[in-house]
């Protein structure tokens, strides 16, 4: 089924660092007459740098050094833009005295990149002659819950907003260049939709405006069998269901934002993956179109794994839950967690670590209570695809030998490995289960 709607296109951090090859997409997509929606990432580093301020709200220098970098990295900003640094400045003012107790400050401050490269980059397509309008996603009102730092859209009350917002632009031939990675909390203040959910925001709007598909275009990251730079014969991938990219999504690392295939699914829309790099590598995530089910290794690191020693055992009711809320409530981004009858293990990011040894403090030390031990560096390595997990267990058992833990579904099978040995699982993985099966 293809749709009426416009064409909508998302730019990740890194493809605008390629400004003329935007240009470019942007007019081809202009070209087949249907109109353009863009959705702007922050250029590349912004969002690293605002999350680095808010993790020490303290660090003045570091404020200053990230102004500087702000101004540097949008240089040619039209007036709007200009705003948009001189509230920036009065935003990192304020993270001293108010962040953390005020959460939604730092999802607010965290927007500014959007911000400013939404205006940057209307400006940059104006200048090559497409008539472009910077539009904010709060003010449009693209509606998230309250979970910042982390929001999800809600598309029911987004979409009569978006529709409402956006189509008279359209209709007057105009490009509005919508800033990704956040939206308007029900309490009306900004909220963010997670580290890369500008494919989510983008996504969300295609299935509000009945896209006719929604590409997310990065730089040259580009959907393969696995990485290309650990497995040299890995294959691009051409095609997925909406369930196998959600899989990926999932286990992989970074490529879609994991929340970004609903909507598109819900609408009946089409993604698109381009790279710019790669020779133009697309992907199209769509319904099941009878295409042969995909095979895919992903690996996810540096991670750090953590043994919770449980007394009374990790399956006991209540104990798993009690993690994931202290967890939750230390903003800790679980990326697994899996159970035995001694123990309970939870993998991270590196840069949660300190967050999770605080969290996690209380349920040890006394007696009867856990024993916390050393966190492991780690890999999350998944192989991805219907009846995976037996071919593994048929053909590829040895690899699981030392692995810390496994979690098994009937599409995936994922599992937590020393760090040194994930070039050799994954590389093992994909010769057996992608490679040989043709
Ligand atoms: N700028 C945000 C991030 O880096 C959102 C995105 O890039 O999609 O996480
Ligand atoms: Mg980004």
């Amino acid at each position: 089924m293809t749709m009426n709607g416009p064409v909508v296109l998302k730019f990740g951090g890194a493809a605008l660092s390629e400004p003329a090859r935007v240009v470019e997409r942007v007019r081809a997509a202009r070209g087949e007459g249907a109109g353009v929606v863009v959705v702007a990432s922050a250029r590349a580093g912004i969002t690293d740098l605002l999350a680095e301020v808010l993790a020490r709200p303290g660090d003045e220098p570091l404020r200053r050094r990230a102004l500087a970098r702000l101004e540097s990295s949008h240089r040619g900003l039209p007036e709007q833009g200009t705003t948009h640094l001189a509230r920036t400045a009065r935003l990192l003012g304020r993270i001293e005295r108010d962040y953390p107790a005020d959460r939604p400050l730092g999802d607010r401050l965290l927007s500014q990149g959007e911000r400013l490269s939404a205006t940057w980059l209307a400006g940059r397509l104006r200048h090559a002659g497409i008539p472009a309008v910077a539009v904010e996603a709060d003010h449009l009102g693209l509606m998230t819950d309250n979970s910042y730092g982390a929001s999800s859209i809600l598309l029911g009350p987004s979409q009569r907003n978006v529709r409402r917002g956006l189509q008279p632009i359209l209709r007057s031939g105009r490009v509005p260049v919508v800033t990704g990675f956040f939206g308007r909390s029900q309490e009306g203040r900004v909220a963010v939709l997670g580290r890369g959910g500008s494919d989510y925001s983008a996504t969300a709007i295609g299935a509000a405006l009945r896209a006719r598909r929604v590409e997310l275009v990065k730089r040259d990251v580009a959907i393969f069998t696995a990485d290309p730079k650990r497995v040299p014969d890995a294959r691009p991938i051409r095609w997925l269901t909406y369930e196998e990219a959600e899989e990926l999504a999932q286990f992989g690392a970074r490529v879609l934002h994991p929340l970004s295939i609903e909507p598109a699914r819900h609408a009946g829309v089409q993604i698109v993956v381009r790279s710019l790099g790669r020779g133009g590598t697309t992907t199209t995530i769509g319904p099941a179109n009878g295409h042969r089910p995909i095979r895919a290794i992903t690996s996810r690191s540096p991670l750090k794994l953590f043994h919770l020693r449980v007394a009374a055992g990790g399956e006991r009711p209540g104990v798993a839950a009690e993690v994931t809320e202290r967890l939750a409530a230390a903003g800790v981004n679980l990326v697994t967690l899996f159970t035995s009858a001694s123990m309970l293990s939870v993998v991270v990011e590196p840069a949660a670590s300190a967050s999770t040894l605080r969290a996690l403090a209380p349920m040890t030390g006394e007696p009867g209570a856990g024993r916390l031990e050393r966190p492991r560096p780690v890999a999350l390595v998944a192989a991805i695809g219907r009846g995976v997990t037996g071919d593994v267990l048929r053909r590829a058992h040895r690899i699981l030998r030392g692995a810390e833990g496994v979690v098994a579904s009937p599409r995936s099978i994922s599992m937590v490995i020393p760090l040194h040995r994930e070039r050799d699982v994954v590389r093992g993985l994909h010769r057996t289960l992608v490679r040989r099966r043709g």
